[in-house]
């Protein structure tokens, strides 16, 4: 399926210089969100993936519905401040500053595999720091699945040793 045509440009968004990637128009789209999800499974069923860690926010929405699929756990990474229970945190570095997110202690068992999902690989600091956090609390990433990669800023380079899928690639 041409996803591509679910995807809106929004110029200048959160601030001047941004192209926002809005998926709003593919979440308005039952047969689009199915494609997506059905791609990330045929990507890692035979990869031995036990949970789902989604990262706040819109990776909850793409987690939650492929870990109901897959009939897995699905576990939240949130910005700070926002989980209630123990919590472990890594940080990573922003344009100025840095920011950080974090993972309930208990979320996954040791040597428990997880896939990550998010919609958006950008310069990739959020997606390595929550492998960060998965290893700290002794699981194992066995992927990383986005609906789109800005591959024009290499975040990959940061995610070098895991395996990645991305439906959308703006070169
Ligand atoms: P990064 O840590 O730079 O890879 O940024 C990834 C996170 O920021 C993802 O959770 C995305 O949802 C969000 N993000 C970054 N850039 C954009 C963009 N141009 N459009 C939409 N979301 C973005």
């Amino acid at each position: 399926m041409e996803l591509t045509k679910y995807i809106r440009d929004i110029v200048d968004f959160p601030k001047e210089g941004i192209v926002f990637k809005d998926i709003t128009p593919l979440l308005k789209a039952p047969e689009a969100v199915a494609s997506v999800i059905s791609s990330f499974e045929e990507k890692f069923k035979s990869a031995g993936v036990e949970a789902i860690v989604g990262i706040e926010s819109r990776g909850f929405i793409f987690g939650i519905v492929l870990a109901q699929k897959m009939g897995l756990p699905f576990i939240p990474v949130r910005k700070p401040g926002k989980l209630p229970a123990e919590t472990v945190s890594a940080s990573y570095e922003l344009e100025y500053g840095t920011d950080s997110v974090e993972i309930h202690k208990d979320a996954l068992a040791k040597g428990q595999k997880v896939l990550i999902v998010d919609d958006l690989l950008a310069t990739g600091g959020t997606a390595a720091a929550t492998t960060e956090l998965i290893e700290k609390i002794g699981a194992e990433v066995a992927g990383i699945a986005f609906v789109i990669e800005l591959g024009f800023l290499n975040g990959r380079a940061k995610l070098d040793s895991y395996d990645i899928l991305s439906l959308i690639n703006y070169e």
